[in-house]
């Protein structure tokens, strides 16, 4: 089977965390050595300018042109505010410099009212860990140590190791099959329907540097520019059958928006707690959820030479859930730089979701010991956005009145669309949402590959 990869975005070059630490240690010298440097920094001031949303990501300042600008790609949250993160760049977010490289697994409790079983996923799960080089591990001598400080405030709670990977460059590895071929700067703004067959006959597509428009055609179309992206092209995609969006015969398209809810806390271990003998190793350890909804907690601390104070960042993600008010749509009015609409994107958290954040609050605040501090960051008004996890948009499901997709990711209406992003998530999970996107993307093509074959 051929491919053709559509991506709006440039073909960068690889992050080097490397050259990033460099340029932050010794960026202030680099001005007398570096002819261009103070040109670049000016650019980077007005990178801040076209960028006031993603420079709010803890990944901007290391990695600005990974995120869009968003003068060129804007949005609108109607209800409460939303940080919409984001990539135009072949590899999407995974190519963000400190991305958190933080998969894990759905498991049965998450995946209930999925049409797939955490059983039935396992052999894709397993398929994409031994791509990205996943393995499970045991705790280092830190973790153990961090382990038992964090055990005794939450006594119910077994802290487990976090296995972080550098996650291959999996757009190099499908062109090194020959079988791929790549076409980069390239908007997808539509799909064109054919009555007759009511399937795709073509893709609309934008030459994001020309503004020229045209259409490129295939068998089989997977759409996958994430979860609000995809949805956007969806509802964008209007034919006399569809007037709301391509496949959208049931009215779900766009609804039951979902990000994970956010908290996230500093903590201080003075130097007099630590034992000095501990080696220089990182920590990485999560606590899975408990409750209904769940969060799960990731505490992380970077690697600590000598007697110094320790400091430990505590990530914690809640589970929100399934409401179809909360909304994706298109803005009868706003249009980005490409003449495509904007989308609104419309939600409001629950009762039981606000609670979640105060209750993830005083979880992480129990850690708060004498001299051990814990420093919760402002969450009160920050807006839905920071776990960058939105999902569910473009649900799967049994049945084709309540859900978009089938359980293989394939439109109900349109036999030739496939959908494998986070829109066709059912649930949000706690857990950090990539692992199972991959998962369903690996499952889907072999369902493909395997009905093409015979
Ligand atoms: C800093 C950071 C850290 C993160 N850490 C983790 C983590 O530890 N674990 C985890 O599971 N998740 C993490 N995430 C979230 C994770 O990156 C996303 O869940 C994941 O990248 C979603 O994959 P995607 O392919 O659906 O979307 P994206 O990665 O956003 O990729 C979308 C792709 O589509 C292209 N595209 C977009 N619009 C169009 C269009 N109109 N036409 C053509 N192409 C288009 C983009 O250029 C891009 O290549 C993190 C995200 C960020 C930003």
């Amino acid at each position: 089977m051929k491919v053709l990869l559509l991506d709006a975005g440039p073909r960068r070059r690889r992050f080097s965390p490397l050259r990033a630490r460099l340029q932050s240690i010794f960026g202030s010298y680099l001005g007398l050595i570096w002819p261009g440097y103070a040109e670049r920094q000016k650019r980077r001031r007005e990178r801040l300018l076209r960028q006031p949303i993603q420079s709010r990501c803890y990944a901007w300042a290391g990695d600005p042109e990974a995120f869009v600008d968003d003068l060129d790609n804007p949005y609108v949250a109607t209800a409460a505010p939303f940080h919409w993160f984001r990539s135009r760049q072949v590899g999407g977010r995974l190519a963000v410099g400190s991305h958190g490289r933080r998969f894990m697994r759905f498991t049965d409790h998450e995946l209930e009212q999925w049409p797939v079983s955490a059983h039935e996923l396992a052999p894709h799960y397993a398929s994409v860990e031994r791509l990205i080089g996943w393995a499970p591990r045991e705790c280092n001598v830190v973790e153990r140590w961090v382990k038992k400080l964090v055990e005794r405030k939450w006594p119910q709670h077994g802290l487990v190791p976090i296995s972080k990977v550098a996650a291959p460059d999996f757009v190099a590895l499908a062109l090194a099959t020959g079988h791929v071929t790549l076409q980069c700067e390239t908007v997808v703004s539509h799909l064109e329907l054919d009555a007759d067959s009511n399937e795709v006959s073509a893709v609309g597509v934008i030459d994001a540097a020309t503004h020229r428009s045209r259409e490129v055609f295939g068998r089989r179309v997977f759409l996958c520019a994430s979860t609000i992206e995809s949805t956007r092209v969806l509802l964008n995609s209007r034919s006399a059958r569809y007037p709301d969006g391509i496949g959208n015969a049931s009215g779900v398209l766009g609804r039951h928006f979902m990000e994970q809810v956010h908290v996230f806390a500093n903590v201080r271990v003075p130097a007099s707690k630590r034992h000095a003998w501990l080696p220089p190793q990182r920590v990485e350890l999560f606590v899975p959820a408990h409750d209904e909804p769940g969060f799960g907690v990731q505490v992380m601390s970077g690697r600590l030479l000598g007697p110094r104070d320790m400091k430990i960042g505590l990530a914690s993600f809640g589970e929100m859930l399934p409401r179809p008010e909360n909304q994706v749509r298109l803005s009868a009015i706003m249009k980005d730089r490409w003449g495509v609409p904007a989308v609104e994107i419309d939600y409001r958290l629950s009762d039981s979701e606000q609670a979640l954040v105060s209750e993830q609050q005083s979880f992480l605040s129990r850690l708060q010991d004498g001299d051990i501090e814990v420093q919760l960051e402002g969450t009160a008004d920050k807006p839905l956005g920071y776990a960058i996890h939105e999902v569910g948009t473009a649900r799967m499901g049994d049945d084709p009145k309540t859900s978009f997709l089938d359980p293989y990711n394939r439109s109900w209406e349109v036999p030739n669309l496939f959908v494998t992003d986070g829109s066709a998530f059912v649930t949000s999970g706690y857990q950090n949402p990539t692992l199972t996107m991959l998962a369903l993307t690996d499952r889907a093509c072999t369902k493909v590959l395997s009905s093409s074959r015979a």
